[in-house]
């Protein structure tokens, strides 16, 4: 019997594709190496601590903990974090500065759908995190690449926000310096456009410390804040990303707008998860755990790029990332088309994810993100040498590139 027709999905969802997906399916498979993903280790997941934060948040705050709660999050969990970012920034931050979310995610969804109408102009770093583009892909907006060395004020004053990850960034692990974000902060406030501060990197310091986020800059020591900079935070580092567990810290307007957002979205995140979390960085736990597991990613950082400098230097460059979880490699010049490389590398049993998803316009196609948080050292230097076969492979499969490197 032939199916019936049914209404199509609406446009953006027949512009879009399922390529994150498969990544991520693919990179699941167990004999598969995958550098693909952005996930944690799992087996440094605290998970005793995690079980008992979980009692303790049951004993203490149910009923609440088990109900809808307040549209804004579960409010001992709001309050610390103004308080906590209060005391770290000199601000007087409340509670109205804050939004709790399902992870920031969500509040990169929500963004979109109180800033973004069609065919609106977002400024973004670039390459740009893939998760945003999805986030707002439905809303379909315009791009501009964010210039750190010259922040162009007559774009962002056309922009609806400017979008920025300046602690180790997703896809490229860099850390922008303070005078930039100190310069990027003094256009955006002179055009009068939002910044959006995403920051979910912050706590993988593996060289030293970032120093102050642009939100910090954005603060008047003792005074309400009601400025231009959205920040976004979770605890998705810091202590498992299952929590679903993210903050968003703005102008009063701007919590107000978000939360409308997120009523119609999901009327609340969960409070059981928020009160978990709550437990655990009321203790300071979030910040003992993501100290003690850095020398652990550090280790893993360095297998990654000492084998690959091993077997990869001939075709591609990178910089060693100071934090976060990925480095950023890049096709000596352009030779290697990193989607090609991709079907080679599905043969190898190895994953990366190439450079055009995180290209608003899609043409980059001669970088990849490679994860070295996800396996153990051993697992990552098997990886780097399926790559390094897959390469070979993908030039040999090019007469002329062939005695090239
Ligand atoms: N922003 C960036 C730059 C990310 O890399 C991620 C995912 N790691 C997120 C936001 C979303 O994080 P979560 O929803 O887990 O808080």
């Amino acid at each position: 019997m032939a199916s019936p027709k049914r209404p199509e999905p609406a446009r953006w969802l027949r512009a879009t594709n399922d390529i994150t997906q498969q990544f991520l399916a693919f990179g699941g498979r167990p004999d598969v190496v995958s550098l693909a993903g952005g996930l944690p280790a799992a087996e440094l997941y605290p998970v005793e601590a995690i079980q008992a934060a979980a009692k303790r948040a049951l004993d203490r705050h149910a009923p609440a903990a088990l109900e809808y709660g307040a549209v804004e999050g579960f409010p001992p969990l709001r309050r610390l974090i103004a308080e906590r970012f209060s005391a770290e920034t000199g601000a007087a931050f409340t509670e109205a500065n804050v939004l709790l979310t399902s992870g920031s995610m969500q509040a990169l969804d929500l963004l979109g759908k109180v800033l973004i109408d069609d065919g609106d102009l977002i400024v973004a770093q670039a390459p740009t995190y893939l998760g945003a583009l999805d986030a707002w892909r439905p809303r379909r907006p315009s791009y501009l690449a964010l210039d750190w060395k010259a922040p162009d004020e007559a774009a962002f004053a056309r922009a609806k926000f400017v979008y920025a990850v300046p602690n180790y960034s997703n896809p490229t692990g860099v850390l922008v310096p303070q005078d930039r974000r100190t310069a990027l902060l003094k256009s955006v406030l002179a055009s009068g456009t939002w910044l959006v501060e995403d920051d979910p990197y912050l706590t993988m310091q593996l060289d030293g410390s970032p120093g102050r986020s642009i939100l910090a800059h954005a603060v008047e020591r003792g005074r309400a804040y009601d400025g231009p900079v959205i920040y976004l935070g979770t605890v998705s580092k810091s202590l498992v990303p299952g929590l679903r567990v993210g903050w968003t810290i703005a102008a009063p307007e701007m919590i107000r707008s978000l939360t409308m957002a997120k009523q119609a979205t999901d009327l609340s995140s969960s409070m059981l998860t928020q009160a978990v979390a709550f437990e655990l960085m009321a203790e300071g736990f979030d910040r003992e755990h993501s100290a003690a597991i850095v020398p652990a990613y550090r280790e893993r950082r360095d297998a990654l790029c000492s084998e690959a400098a091993l077997h990869l230097k001939d075709w591609f460059e990178w910089e060693v990332p100071p934090g976060g979880m990925f480095v950023w490699m890049r096709s000596k010049g352009n030779a290697i088309d990193t989607d090609e490389l991709y079907r080679f590398a599905v043969e190898e049993k190895v994953a990366f994810v190439p450079s055009s998803v995180f290209d608003f316009t899609g043409r980059d196609r001669y970088g990849m993100r490679v994860n070295f948080t996800r396996s153990s050292p051993e697992t990552i230097r098997e990886g780097v040498r399926r790559l390094g076969r897959a390469i070979d492979t993908y030039v040999s499969s090019r007469p002329q590139l062939k005695g090239q490197r």
